[in-house]
């Protein structure tokens, strides 16, 4: 038996299940309140909005994914483990590989979502997802390979044809990816000495690219991705996703594309977790939330992040990370209220503004409607990203890194 699994007389008993935007910030604000246990199936946190920058090397992984074990202090128990299923009766969580159940008083549940391949033929066997550092490593080594694979004196088309990758999802994902990877690319091809230039495709089923921002930010999205002569294939469907190469269709004609790399970024659907769990949700699977983040008759069980449907807040902030953030705060409030025996209150959730990186020297960031572009906006977006890291102590370190160390890109290949 281990420390999660004894109950401490007069502590009350905290389990949060997920340690990402919303569980680990909720444990943070949750120390020493009682004994709290953050359950979590990876050994640290993800700084998901930086992960292009790990893609590219301007951050490194301590950076945006330290270990929880330099996060959480004795206060806080962590245990490695994925949660198989929560008996919201029993008031217990069982752990994958785990004999013993935890037991709680409280229940928080931030599991996040999984990438939806949306039941398309080859995509979950044939595509790179984007949503773990390991991911990011995976894309970094496919396009090493693929550089690697080009002849010196290859003609300009074979060298285009071997250095062509696809993303799927022309949401704020798939064009921080496109512009990160066409910058690497090319950065690439002039170190290699390579004739002709790589081609990144972009394909979005909608009408137009990042679906839910202002006309303004996509007015500059666009201009950049048209200046890094980004191919951008709107209204379109992929059909298909093979071994080497990707098939769409656009109004009734199909056409596929030899690639060398596709990345899928077209969707997050509910983590089976939660498909499991026997509470109220709304089409999608979300679950539905009380204004104070409780489950309808669960007044013990808290959902937030991806997972939870909270009505009033504005469309473009659900599945954020600000809104798992902001959530979380609300969360460790109303857990400290119901172990003082006070009444649990309402959140109001805000758009704390949108930035987004368009390769390794450019950035958009919305400030007050505004849109500002550039290198300004990149360091704005990095400074804005560090103070939202978890603990002031992570936030120092990296920002001092970031400060004295530069953010250069590291090129493909080194
Ligand atoms: C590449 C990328 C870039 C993004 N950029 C932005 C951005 O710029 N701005 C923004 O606002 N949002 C961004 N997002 C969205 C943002 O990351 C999510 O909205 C946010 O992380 C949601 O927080 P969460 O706590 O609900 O889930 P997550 O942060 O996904 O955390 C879920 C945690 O639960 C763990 N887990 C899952 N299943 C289990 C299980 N069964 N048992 C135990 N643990 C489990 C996971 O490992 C993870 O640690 C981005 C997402 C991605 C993938």
């Amino acid at each position: 038996m281990d420390a999660s699994e004894e109950k401490v007389e007069g502590r009350a008993r905290i389990v949060v299940v997920g340690g990402g935007f919303g569980g680990l910030f909720t444990a943070l604000g949750l120390a020493g309140a009682g004994q709290v246990t953050l359950v979590s199936n990876e050994d640290h946190f993800l700084h998901t909005p930086l992960l292009y920058e790990y893609l590219s090397g301007e951050v490194e992984a301590w950076h945006i994914a330290p270990p929880y074990r330099e996060l959480l202090d004795e206060r806080v128990q962590f245990v490695q483990g994925a949660v198989a299923n929560v008996d919201l009766d029993k008031k217990e969580v069982a752990v994958a590989g785990r004999v013993r159940r935890i037991n709680y008083e409280y229940l928080v549940l931030a599991v996040g979502g999984v990438t939806n391949f949306w039941g398309v033929r080859g995509a979950e066997q044939n595509t790179l997802p984007f949503r773990k550092i390991r991911h990011a490593d995976d894309l970094r080594r496919r396009m090493c390979d693929a550089l690697d694979h080009i002849p010196p004196d290859a003609a300009p088309q074979d060298a285009r044809r071997s250095a062509t990758f696809v993303i799927v999802g022309g949401g704020a994902s798939g064009v921080e990816l496109s512009t990160k990877m066409s910058d690497l690319l090319r950065d690439a091809f002039r170190r290699r000495g390579l004739r002709g230039e790589p081609r990144v495709v972009v394909v979005e089923m909608g009408k137009q690219l990042v679906p839910g921002m202002g006309d303004e930010l996509r007015a500059a999205i666009e201009k950049v991705l048209d200046e890094k002569r980004i191919e951008v294939h709107t209204d379109t469907r992929v059909v298909e996703v093979l071994p080497r190469g990707v098939t769409f269709e656009h109004a009734g004609e199909r056409q596929t594309i030899e690639s060398a790399g596709v990345v899928w970024t077209a969707g997050v659907r509910i983590n089976p977790l939660v498909d499991r769990l026997d509470v109220e949700k709304t089409q999608k699977g979300l679950v539905v939330v009380a204004p104070t983040l409780q489950v309808r008759g669960r007044p013990e069980v808290f959902v937030l992040g991806d997972i939870a449907y909270f009505p009033n807040v504005a469309p473009t902030l659900a599945g954020t990370a600000q809104l798992a953030y902001q959530q979380s705060r609300l969360v460790a409030r109303n857990v400290q209220a119901l172990i003082d025996g006070s009444v649990p209150s309402a959140g109001h959730f805000e758009e704390m503004g949108e930035a987004v990186s368009l390769g390794t020297d450019d950035a958009a960031v919305l400030i007050e409607g505004r849109v500002v572009s550039g290198q300004l906006a990149r360091q704005a977006r990095f400074a804005l990203y560090t103070l939202r890291l978890p603990t002031w102590h992570q936030r120092l370190r990296v920002g001092a890194a970031w400060f004295f160390g530069g953010k250069s890109p590291r090129p493909l290949g080194l």
